[in-house]
C-alpha cells in the first residue's frame, strides 16, 4: 500500500545563561563533574528554586523570532517521572500554560519549494543531570552540572512528511537560534538534541496513524538515517497487516537500526500539576517590548547585507549565512584584511572541504585565528606567496595555529616574482627536457604544463606560476 509520511519534531535547546534556571550555579557545558551544583539543582529537600529572568526572556525572544504569541501568564509545572539524572523525580516543566504558543518557520527543498512549518509552542524546562556509563568500573557515574541548565522545547506540528523536510527544518531552527544568540546550538556537545515523531497513514487518509517517537538523535545525519529506516518498518507492519504500537524508540547510529525502549506513557502519566513552589507569572508587553528591541539581524538580513555590500554573489552568501559560527569568522578576517570576496572564495572552497574532511559532526569550529588567517590570505592575495604554498601553509596551521608570516620567513616562503630568475631556470629546463620541447612543437599544449611542474618541484612551489606560464609560450613559441 501507498502511505502519507507524517513527522513532527520536539527540539530541545540549551539556553546559554550565564546560570542555571532556578538557581545561581554557572551554566557551563565544561567543568569537573559535580562542581557546578547546589541544594536547588541536586533537588534537596526544603530547596526552593528562583526563576531566571535570563531564561525567560530568551524563550520570548526564540518565540519572537519565529512568530508564536507570547502569553501573558506561563505556569511552571511539575512533570514527575523516575530517573537516576533527575534527583527530585520530577522535572520543572511547562504544559498548559508556555512561554510561546504557536508560529511556525519557512523551509525550503532542493528544488527551492517552500514550505510552512507550524509550530504548537514553545516552552522553558530545566535539563537533567548525565549519566556516563563505564564499562571499566562496571557501573554508571552521574554528573549533575547539566541538572537545572534551561532548556527550550520547540514543538513542531506534525507538518513534515520526509527526511529531507526534517533535516531543513531543523537546519532552520538552528539557523534562528545561533543568530538570535540564545543557544550555541552544538549538536555534539547535546546543546541541540531532537527527538523524531514519526508515523504512516493510508495515502490521502484525514486520521493520523500510530506514531513512534525516537529520542535524543544529536547529527543531521542520524535524523535523516533514523526517519528513513522508520518508514521502511512500519509500512513493512502496516503491510503485513500489523499495528505500528506507541512507543519510545532508540536510534543505534553504528548499527543503523532502531531498538524498541518503552511504550510510549500518555501526557496524564506525568501527573502534572501546577508547582507549588513557583507561583503562575505574568509577562509584561513591556517585557517583550524589551526584548524586541534587541533583535538581531536575521539571516535573510545579512545575506543582503553580504550581497549589496560587500558584493558577494548571492549563492556565497547563502552558503556562508548558513552557520552563524561562520559568519563570525567571516567579519572578523574581513575587518582584518578587507578582501571581502577573496577570503569569502578561499573559506567556501578550501576551508569547508576541510572542514568536511575532519568533522564528523555538524558543528562548525575553525582552529586557526582569524587573525593569523587574515594574514595567510594577505599574503597570498598580495602574490607574496603562490597558491601551492598557500595551501601548504593552511593545512600546517590548521592542526597548530602557527603564525603563518614568522613561518613564511624562517623558511624563506616567499614567492619568486623575479622574471629574469624564472626565465632562466625555464631556459635550463628546456636545455634539459628536449623532447618535451619537442612535443608542444608537434602540437601537444600539456608539454607546457610539464614545465611548470618542473619548475615548481625545483623551487618548492616558490615560483610564481602565472608568470612562468607566460614566459614559457613566449620561449617556446
Ligand atoms: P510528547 O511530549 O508526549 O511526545 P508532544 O505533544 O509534546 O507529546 O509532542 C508530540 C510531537 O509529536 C509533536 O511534535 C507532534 O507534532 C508530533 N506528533 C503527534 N502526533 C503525531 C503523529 N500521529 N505522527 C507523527 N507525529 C506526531
Ligand atoms: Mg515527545
Ligand atoms: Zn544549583
Amino acid at each position: 500500500m501507498e502511505y502519507d509520511v507524517v513527522i513532527g519534531l520536539e527540539v530541545h535547546s540549551e539556553l546559554k545563561t550565564k546560570s542555571k534556571v532556578f538557581c545561581s550555579c554557572k551554566n557551563e557545558f565544561k567543568g569537573e563533574p559535580n562542581t557546578h551544583c547546589c541544594p536547588v539543582c541536586i533537588g534537596l529537600p526544603g530547596a526552593l528554586p528562583i526563576p531566571n529572568k535570563e531564561a525567560v526572556k530568551m524563550t520570548i525572544k526564540a518565540g519572537l523570532a519565529v512568530g508564536s504569541k507570547i502569553n501573558d501568564i506561563a505556569i511552571f509545572e511539575r512533570k514527575n517521572y523516575f530517573y537516576p539524572d533527575l534527583a527530585k523525580a520530577y522535572q520543572i516543566s511547562q504544559a498548559v500554560r508556555p512561554i510561546c504558543i504557536g508560529g511556525g518557520v519557512e523551509i525550503e527543498n532542493a528544488q527551492g519549494q517552500k514550505k510552512f512549518i507550524r509550530l504548537n509552542r514553545i516552552h522553558l524546562e530545566e535539563d537533567a543531570g548525565k549519566l556516563i556509563h563505564n564499562s571499566k568500573i562496571g557501573g554508571t557515574m552521574i554528573d549533575y552540572n547539566r541538572g537545572g541548565v534551561p532548556l527550550i522545547e520547540i514543538v513542531s506540528e506534525p507538518d513534515m512528511s520526509s527526511a529531507e523536510e526534517a533535516v531543513a527544518y531543523l537546519s532552520k531552527l538552528r539557523n534562528i537560534l545561533q543568530y538570535i544568540e540564545v543557544s550555541d546550538c552544538k549538536m555534539e556537545q547535546g546543546s541541540l538534541r531532537c527527538d523524531v515523531n514519526i508515523s504512516l497513514k493510508p495515502k490521502g487518509s484525514n486520521e493520523l496513524g500510530v506514531r513512534a517517537e525516537m529520542k535524543n538523535l544529536n547529527s543531521f545525519r542520524s535524523v535523516a538515517r533514523a526517519i528513513e529506516y522508520e518508514i521502511k518498518r512500519q509500512s513493512r507492519l502496516l503491510d503485513e497487516g500489523e499495528q505500528v504500537v506507541q512507543e519510545t524508540r532508540r536510534w543505534d547510529d553504528a548499527r543503523n537500526r532502531s531498538f524498541s525502549m518503552r511504550r510510549k506513557e500518555d501526557a496524564q502519566d506525568y501527573r502534572y500539576f501546577p508547582d507549588p513552589d513557583l507561583l503562575p507569572f505574568r509577562i509584561e508587553r513591556s517585557l517583550v517590548d524589551e526584548v524586541k528591541s534587541t533583535m538581531p539581524k536575521l539571516r535573510d538580513e545579512k545575506i543582503e547585507y553580504y550581497v549589496n555590500e560587500l558584493g558577494l554573489s548571492e549563492y556565497d552568501a547563502k552558503v556562508l549565512t548558513n552557520d552563524l559560527n561562520l559568519v563570525k569568522y567571516f567579519d572578523k578576517v574581513v575587518s582584518y584584511f578587507n578582501k571581502p570576496k577573496f577570503i569569502c572564495n578561499f573559506i567556501l572552497t578550501t576551508v569547508l572541504k576541510k572542514v568536511k574532511e575532519n568533522e564528523e559532526s555538524d558543528d562548525l569550529d575553525i582552529p586557526i585565528d582569524p587573525q593569523n588567517f587574515a594574514n595567510l590570505m594577505q599574503m597570498y592575495e598580495s602574490g607574496k606567496i603562490s597558491q601551492a604554498i598557500c595551501r601548504d601553509l593552511f593545512d600546517e596551521i590548521w592542526l597548530n595555529n602557527a603564525d603563518c608570516q614568522k613561518l613564511v620567513e624562517e623558511r624563506g616562503l616567499a614567492q619568486n616574482n623575479n622574471e629574469d630568475e624564472i626565465k632562466s631556470m625555464l631556459q635550463e629546463l628546456i636545455n634539459e627536457f628536449p623532447q618535451s620541447v619537442q612535443d608542444y612543437k608537434s602540437g601537444n599544449a600539456k608539454a607546457l604544463s610539464f614545465f611548470i611542474g618542473q619548475l615548481m618541484k625545483r623551487t618548492q612551489g616558490k615560483a610564481n606560476a602565472q608568470i612562468a606560464s607566460k614566459l614559457i609560450k613566449e620561449m617556446l613559441d
